[in-house]
């Protein structure tokens, strides 16, 4: 029998991913704040219900898409939480992107009621979750992992798993910290760039097809050149990221100087009105500190 998928968060990612269920035949119950992203899933044949609890009862695997931790915890553990409509039997995958500590943490409470957890965050945002082609890293035990690989790969175009429960998330935070570190790097460079005389468009010419040529510098670069800070991945999601980052680099004994500086940047644009647009916008810390706007 298909499998009975229960999916909570139909935010930017969760609506495209939840619709890509749909499309693969799976039977979804959902649930979200938002009442117009639920109706629009109930028009495609989902089922709709208001709490975890309900979903968790009548669900095979749940999947959860949620700002943070603290998001999770309360779907999972709180007031009419998963937990309470736990069985044992059931898997639950939260997909946000969170602490590995606080994954560990719920996947603690809910191993006591005989539910099996993997954190499996993405990478790739909303274009690629609506063309089903995000790229998933997992953490949890590779058995359960193999029950839910169909359910993931009806998403994503790669899932990887990783290592235990919480290292799906330490891969994220490594991949948040790449990125952001690239994008801070790409802005620094294209501000001395111009103001050394130099047209930024030519400089990225130049050297995309060399050793500084990256997936992100493809991506932003491009919306830099054309002033285009629209999300995209919003500075706030970012800060939030970092946030983890640090807070978990310290955890672990593991500086992270860059991460620190970069997210102290983030806050900055956060400070000039600018934690809704992409993160991109970096850019605008260094022209800022230069008093000069790249032009092409
Ligand atoms: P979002 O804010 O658009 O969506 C989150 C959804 O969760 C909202 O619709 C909200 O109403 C819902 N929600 C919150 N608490 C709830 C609850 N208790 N019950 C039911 N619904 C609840 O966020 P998003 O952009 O979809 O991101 C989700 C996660 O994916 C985040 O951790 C983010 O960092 C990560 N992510 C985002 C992107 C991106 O490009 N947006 C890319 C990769 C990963």
């Amino acid at each position: 029998m298909m499998k009975k998928i229960g999916f909570i968060g139909l935010g930017i990612m969760g609506k495209p991913m939840s619709k890509n269920l749909i499309k693969a035949g799976f039977q979804l119950i959902v649930s979200d704040f938002n009442k117009d992203a639920v109706s629009e899933l109930a028009q495609l044949g989902a089922e709709v219900e208001t709490t975890p609890k309900a979903i968790a009862e009548k669900a095979d695997i749940v999947i959860t898409m949620l700002p943070n931790s603290p998001n999770v915890k309360a779907v999972a553990l709180g007031e009419n939480g998963l937990i309470e409509g736990a069985r044992e039997g059931l898997i639950y995958v939260d997909m946000s992107s969170i602490a590995p500590a606080a994954s560990q943490e719920v996947y603690g409470a809910l191993i006591e009621k005989g539910v099996e957890m993997l954190d499996a965050p993405v990478s790739g945002g909303e274009p690629k979750a609506i063309d089903g082609t995000i790229s998933v890293m997992v953490g949890g035990k590779k058995e359960v992992f193999a029950e839910v690989q169909d359910v993931l790969a009806a998403m994503a175009g790669s899932v990887v798993h990783v290592g235990e429960i919480g290292a799906g998330n330490v891969t994220k935070l490594a991949n948040q910290i790449i990125v952001a570190l690239n994008i801070a790097a790409v802005s620094e460079a294209f501000v001395l760039a111009q103001k050394a005389g130099v047209n930024p468009e030519a400089v990225y010419q130049a050297i995309r097809g060399g050793l500084a040529g990256s997936t992100v510098l493809d991506a932003k670069a491009p919306m830099m050149l054309d002033r285009n800070f629209n999300p995209g991945f919003r500075i706030n999601l970012h800060i939030k990221d970092l946030t983890n980052a640090m807070e978990t680099s310290h955890e672990f004994g593991s500086p992270a100087p860059l991460t620190a500086a970069v997210l102290e940047m983030m806050y900055t644009l956060k400070g000039d009105g600018h934690e809704f647009d992409d993160h991109s916008s970096l850019l605008k810390y260094y022209e800022k500190l230069a008093n000069v706007e790249i032009s092409r």
